[in-house]
């Protein structure tokens, strides 16, 4: 390819509405447009990137076993109104009627499409264990798309669908896939660590998430992972070991208290100078449009993604106080379950069951109760966000914490969908079952942007090599010079017939325009042919090096063939 040819326009300035640098990178060096909020059109160079990705995922899948086919993009409601999700799936499903009436959506995954395909094709035992993959785009209509490619709401992904007679097998295949993904990310030059998650809208029991690491924001995900063994979970699934003691604030007698100006944990504990572990807080959420109250010991914050588990709900939120005020008669700050319990939903976290004459809201504004006890025990579950330097659930070391971009998820659903669906083989003994299903998915074009969040410099992207759109550009310094430009044609042609993916930059621009654009599409090798090839020498840089190597031309060409 020649640059001058080549469809790319690379850009001066940062994007201002990019936050994330993979997302500034990929604008400026000229990979994606944005065509609409979370939804890009992918140009030449991100188009070749995202082949090599799709590549390798199809090479290590293939070997994994799988085999690939492709869905529809547009579905009909029937099939999710049959496994239960048309009205589980919140707002990400994208919804739409065709001219006939019927009720559609646009693909965000494909549990339901592969589960009616296997009804009626997948009959027999024998036919089983299968594992079918497509690559393929989803539309997910997010609530915050936002770090360019990171969380768009169009992207792609690729999806593996397996069905297995066994729990055993459905074991088997999820240890080799959780295989073939660490091969995949390390191919794309990511290195990756799988932690224990929550399974979210997909379903099923078992789900590990592959996450790439990372300190910055981009990494929306909380990794706990502990300081010795190997456990790690992603903070909406981690639990801790917190040998709960009990807390007793000494105060014997319960007695309404007035506690002006006392809102937070902090004030109240002040007000009592008590620890913040003897307060019992109360949180309050709307869930599905209905008020549910978290009863959490006053040192822990309440983790969402339990909390909507435990209410089997779709959406959660923070009451607003003006809903507080509604819901409870009382204000935010001085709420409380007492006299609640039997008109919303109160769900109480397991670090308060050894907590004895604590302090708790009144549920009237400005005033607490102290020496507050159960009067009748609750039942605990575990709602509570883990805190750096708890104790791993597993071995007691300290927890640590880190931030993680989600690149790949896999899911034990065990008979979620096929049981729901109906969708069933005939066994050995001629008994009609309901398959075990797993399922597991790639962000082919998240994996896009996680390799340029963790290989960039001041300069531009810093591609690993097995994902770059071309392996290496060639120079002519002054393509005037009639030396330099035959050189570098000749090189050029060389490296083309050889099958190398190289781009031969013919420009007439000056040799500083030309490095900088090499630099910021991040091209891993360079060949300049400048005033040295009057001695018969060119220089062959990596996107790294500081310093060139000066090289015959035949020696540039070896480095590649
Ligand atoms: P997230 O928690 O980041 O919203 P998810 O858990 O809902 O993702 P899955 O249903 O597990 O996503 O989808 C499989 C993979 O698809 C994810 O591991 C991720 O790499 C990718 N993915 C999901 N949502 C997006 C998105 N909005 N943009 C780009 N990639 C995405
Ligand atoms: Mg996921």
């Amino acid at each position: 390819m020649k640059m001058s040819k080549l469809f790319v326009k690379t850009k001066r300035e940062f994007p201002s509405d990019a936050e994330a640098i993979s997302h500034k990178l990929l604008v400026r060096a000229g990979y994606i447009k944005k065509l609409s909020s979370g939804i890009y059109s992918y140009l030449p160079l991100a188009w070749r990137v995202i082949q090599k990705v799709e590549q390798i995922v199809r090479e290590e899948m293939n070997k994994a076993g799988a085999q690939e086919l492709l869905m529809p993009f547009v579905q009909p409601a029937e099939i999710w109104q049959k496994s239960g999700r048309w009205a589980k799936y919140g707002k990400e499903l994208m919804r739409t009627k065709d001219r006939s009436g019927n009720e559609m959506c646009l693909a965000p995954t494909h549990e339901e499409v592969i589960t009616s395909i296997a009804d009626g094709l997948l009959d027999s035992y024998k036919q089983l264990p299968i594992n079918l993959y497509q690559i393929q785009t989803k539309f997910r209509d997010e609530i915050r798309p936002r770090f360019g490619l990171l969380r768009g709401r169009e992207f792609v992904m690729k999806d593996a669908y397996s069905f297995h007679t066994s729990q055993e097998s459905l074991e088997e295949e999820y240890e080799n896939m959780a295989r073939a993904y660490t091969a995949i990310f390390n191919r794309c030059g990511l290195e990756t660590k799988a932690v224990q998650s929550d399974s979210g809208a997909i379903g099923g029991a078992v789900s590990h998430e592959f996450m790439v690491l990372t300190d910055t924001e981009v990494g929306e995900n909380d990794v706990f992972y502990c300081t010795k063994c190997d456990y790690s979970a992603n903070s909406n699934h981690a639990t801790s070991n917190l040998n709960i003691e009990e807390t007793d604030s000494g105060f014997t007698e319960e007695k309404i208290v007035d506690t002006p100006n006392t809102k937070t944990i902090e004030e109240v504990a002040k007000f009592f100078n008590v620890e913040t572990n003897c307060i019992l807080k109360s949180v309050l959420y709307i869930v599905d449009s209905k008020p549910v109250m978290a009863m959490i010991r006053g040192d822990k914050e309440v983790e969402e993604t339990k909390l909507l588990n435990i209410c089997e709900g779709i959406e959660i939120r923070p009451a607003t106080s003006a809903e507080a005020a509604e819901i409870t008669g009382s204000e935010a700050g001085y709420l409380s379950f007492v006299g609640l319990e039997d008109k919303i939903k109160v769900v109480f976290d397991k670090s308060a069951n050894k907590m004895k004459n604590f302090i708790i809201g009144a549920n009237e504004p400005e005033k607490h109760i102290a020496g507050y006890n159960f009067k009748e025990m609750p039942e605990f579950v575990d709602i509570s966000l883990v805190k750096k330097g708890e104790k791993c659930p597993i071995c007691g070391e300290p927890l640590d914490v880190t931030r993680g971009i989600e690149v790949g998820n896999i899911f034990q659903l065990g008979t979620k969908y096929s049981a729901a669906m109906n969708a069933q083989y005939t066994n050995e003994n001629g008994e009609l079952k309901p398959y075990i299903m797993g399922c597991y998915g790639i962000g082919v074009t998240r994996v896009v942007s996680a390799a340029i969040e963790k290989f960039h410099d001041d300069f531009g992207i810093i591609w690993p090599e097995a994902i770059a759109p071309y392996k290496v550009i060639i120079v002519p310094v002054n393509t005037q010079d009639e030396l330099q430009m035959q050189t570098a044609t000749e090189i050029y042609n060389k490296l083309l017939e050889a099958g190398v993916e190289v781009v031969l930059d013919d420009r007439d621009e000056r040799a500083g325009v030309k490095f900088k654009d090499a630099d910021l599409i991040g091209f891993p090798y360079k060949v300049v042919v400048g005033k040295s090839i009057t001695e018969g020498k060119v220089e062959f840089k990596t996107r790294t090096s500081k310093d060139a190597e000066l090289l015959t031309p035949e020696e540039a060409i070896k480095k590649f063939i």
